[in-house]
């Protein structure tokens, strides 16, 4: 699939819930979002046929993420199911790592390829007080768990707030001497009101550069294979790479290949633009294949140039936030 601006569209983020077992600060309120509800999320059965057509029509990256895709009941199945597609598509996850201890073997069993886990501080309290939850040690735990079984290659994804966690931010690079991770950095992103972190929190790349080339010599590494946001660098002698992702200072939406599934049927052809095609609707209506192809080749058509969201930061009444888009 082609848009309108000749970008190739080859890859699906599911949401495959709203739901989560932590509170981040800068994704969620305490109280949580109001659910969709549970009607309206869409079926495994649902989701794997959406899945199934977008892969008919080139798509061949799949990402699983939510919510907290670990949560929902059923997950390992789905997996299993879509990694028996037979196009291949290559199969990921982004989880906040709680539940990764118990499903890593199994995820990898059914075909799971890759996991991204998010985890924006080593400390204990720190942990508690950005996701308003404990729970590093089984985070840690999960990691482990997804090296073990295989799941690789293995990204941590942090996100720096200024006076919050930003101080780690060396710490979390120096893991790439000891470990064989792609540890990255990713832009705060001030894409919805009401939550604790100001746009002014976000540490920019270029100042996260700054911090972690001070600890070393740092080469910069050739992406291989298709694009992706992360710009990435290796320090002398480590077995890991450092990424920054500068989802704000620098679009990268020239490369964009993405569109994104809601865990309600929606697809959006953009992560911070509200526009969304309803899925849920024809889907329940006994839709044909030929015409879900078309909605989906409809989505693309409506995928903008750019977003704007370094020059209009917040939106305050934001139809979804980040947990209800997948990230
Ligand atoms: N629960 C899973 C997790 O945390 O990995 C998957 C969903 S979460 C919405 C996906 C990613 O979005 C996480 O890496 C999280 O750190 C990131 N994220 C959420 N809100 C963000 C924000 N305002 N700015 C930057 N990244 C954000
Ligand atoms: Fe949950 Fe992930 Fe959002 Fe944290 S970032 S609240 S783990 S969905």
């Amino acid at each position: 699939m082609r848009d309108t601006f000749n970008r190739k569209i080859d890859y699906l983020r599911i949401s495959i819930t709203d739901r989560c077992n932590l509170r981040c600060r800068y994704c969620m309120p305490e109280e949580g979002v109001p659910s969709v509800g549970h009607g309206q999320v869409l079926s495994f059965e649902e989701l794997f046929r959406v899945a199934r057509i977008a892969v008919e029509n080139g798509v061949r990256k799949i990402r699983l993420t939510g919510g907290e895709p670990l949560v929902r009941k059923g997950l390992i199945p789905f997996v299993e199911r879509l990694s028996q597609l037979p196009q291949q598509p290559e199969l990921s996850l982004t989880s906040n790592g709680l539940l990764l201890a118990d499903q890593a073997v199994e995820l990898k069993r059914v075909g799971l390829q890759r996991v991204n886990i998010s985890l924006d501080t080593l400390n204990p309290q720190r942990f508690e007080q950005i996701t308003r939850r404990p729970g590093l040690d089984q985070v840690l735990a999960g990691i482990s768990a997804a090296e073990t079984a295989g799941l690789w290659p293995l990204k941590l994804n942090m996100v720096p707030i200024r006076d919050v966690n930003s101080a780690e931010i060396a710490d979390f690079a120096r893991l790439t001497f000891k470990h064989d991770w792609q540890v990255r950095f990713i832009e705060f992103m001030p894409v919805t009101g009401g939550l604790d972190y100001p746009p002014e929190s976000r540490v920019p790349a270029d100042e996260i550069f700054e911090i972690i080339s001070a600890i070393g010599p740092l080469k910069q590494i050739e992406r291989k294979g298709p694009a992706g946001p992360a710009r990435l660098y290796q320090f002398e002698g480590a077995k890991g790479v450092v990424g920054v992702i500068p989802a704000v200072s620098d679009h990268f939406c020239g490369e964009c290949n993405r569109l994104r599934l809601t865990s309600d049927g929606f697809l959006r052809p953009c992560l911070f633009c509200d526009d969304e095609v309803d899925l849920r609707t024809p889907l329940r209506e006994g839709c044909s294949d030929e015409e879900l192809a078309q909605l989906l080749s409809g989505a693309v058509q409506i995928k903008p140039e750019r977003h704007r969201i370094a020059e209009e930061p917040v939106v305050a009444d934001r139809r979804r936030k980040m947990q209800g888009i997948g990230g």
